[in-house]
Formats: C-alpha cells, sequence, structure tokens
C-alpha cells in the first residue's frame, strides 16, 4: 500500500471516479479536480507526490497546466503523468516537450495505470545533473562516464562523444520518453562538434553498436525515444 497523494485533473466524470476507485483501492490519497483553474489550485494547495492530468479540459487545456506547473519553483519537480486519447500522437509530443514525465493514453486499463503511476513515483523528479562518475549496469551492458566507455557483453564498443551521451542521457533516465527534439537539446548542449543534428541517424548507430543488447533502446512510435524501464 502506498500513501504518496495524487491530484487527478479529469473533467469527465466515469474516468474520473474510475481513477478514483482505483488508486483509492491502492491506498494513494486522491484529491480530485474537474477543470483547470480548479486542478491548478489544488495542486498548490496539496502539493502531491504526482499529477494525474488530462489534456482535453475546459478552461485551460492540459499541455497549459503542464507548462504553468514546470515553469514554477513550487511545482517543477512534481512528476505529471498525462491522460491522452488513443492516436493524439502529437499531443503526446507537445505535452512531454512542456515537461510532462510519461503518458497512458485511454481507453487504458487500471492495472495499466496503476503500473504508470508506481513507476514514476518509483523513479521520482528528473534528474537534471547526474554524478559524472555514474556506472549503468543493464544485462549485458555497462556504460561507465567516467570512462567514457560502453560495454557490450564485456567488450568494450567505441562511441562517439554524441552517441555516447545521447545512450547515457536514456538509460540515467530509463523509463522516460523523449522527444527527438528534448533529446537534441540534452545532447548538443554547448557542443559545436555535433556535426549531424539529426537524432535518428544516432539512434541507428547506436542500436547497431549495442548489437545483443540494442532492444534496450525503444522507440515510441510517434513520440520518440526511451530507454528500457528496469523492471520491463
Ligand atoms: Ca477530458
Amino acid at each position: 500500500m502506498s500513501t504518496a497523494k495524487i491530484v487527478v485533473i479529469e473533467d469527465e466524470s466515469d474516468i474520473l471516479e474510475l481513477l478514483e476507485y482505483n488508486l483509492s483501492k491502492e491506498g494513494y490519497k486522491v484529491v480530485s479536480a474537474r477543470d483547470g483553474e480548479d486542478g491548478l489550485r489544488k495542486v498548490r494547495k496539496e502539493a502531491p507526490d504526482l499529477v494525474l492530468l488530462d489534456l482535453m479540459l475546459p478552461g485551460l487545456d492540459g499541455i497549459e497546466i503542464c507548462r504553468r506547473l514546470k515553469a514554477d519553483p513550487l511545482t517543477r519537480t512534481m512528476p505529471v503523468v498525462m491522460v491522452t486519447a488513443k492516436g493524439e500522437e502529437s499531443d503526446v509530443v507537445l505535452g512531454l516537450g512542456v515537461g510532462a514525465d510519461d503518458y497512458v493514453t485511454k481507453p487504458f486499463s487500471p492495472k495499466e495505470l496503476l503500473a504508470r503511476v508506481k513507476a514514476v513515483l518509483r523513479r521520482g523528479p528528473l534528474k537534471e545533473e547526474r554524478s559524472a562518475r555514474e556506472r549503468i549496469q543493464r544485462g549485458g551492458l555497462v556504460i561507465d562516464a567516467s570512462r567514457h566507455e560502453v560495454k557490450v557483453d564485456n567488450e568494450p564498443v567505441p562511441f562517439t562523444a554524441t552517441e555516447f551521451r545521447l545512450l547515457h542521457f536514456l538509460a540515467a533516465h530509463c523509463g522516460r520518453v523523449f522527444t527527438r527534439d528534448q533529446l537534441l537539446s540534452h545532447v548538443v548542449r554547448g557542443d559545436a562538434l555535433v556535426i549531424d543534428r539529426n537524432i535518428d541517424v544516432h539512434v541507428r548507430a547506436i542500436r547497431k553498436k549495442l548489437g545483443s543488447q540494442r532492444e534496450l533502446v525503444e522507440t515510441i512510435r510517434g513520440v520518440g525515444y526511451r530507454f528500457k524501464d528496469a523492471g520491463e
């Protein structure tokens, strides 16, 4: 049982009830809002551990709410999970672009939703700065940031600086989906040496080098890329 507090912003009564019921059953404390203004007010008042945010809302929509939450130092680190209708991939890209941490697509099963919520809570807020000495190991892959070294099945594999930074960034935030623009801004930051600004080209090269571990870097169709979550 969890005691985390979740603010749910959703205008459709049946979906709101479904969310309230399933989250409460898991032990979460749920505070509900049916429109954007009320949602923002409740998030500021309750300081929840997570915000579950519907995209299509009367008044302020989900994108605008997310943008405001991520612009406010008081609420910036709060994880936001967007609830979006099926096929609205451009909305997902927009939502991730304004800082949402993850998304679920309607119609979703309660089990799927709870798994996402649990994963985002476990992950905590996005850590912008990771230790430069960090060593990440997953299956047959080892990424050693201090040595700038990648090993696949115990064999060192040469990576370019850009490929290394991209792989390390994805792996350090495993389970989180990033758009190509987000990846570009993280990887290219202050680096004039990056010749190819096409993220897909770098990902293709990374996958080739990862060989047996290539499936750790996943394509999320219409959205971007993510490194497989530790629990999967
Ligand atoms: Ca709605």
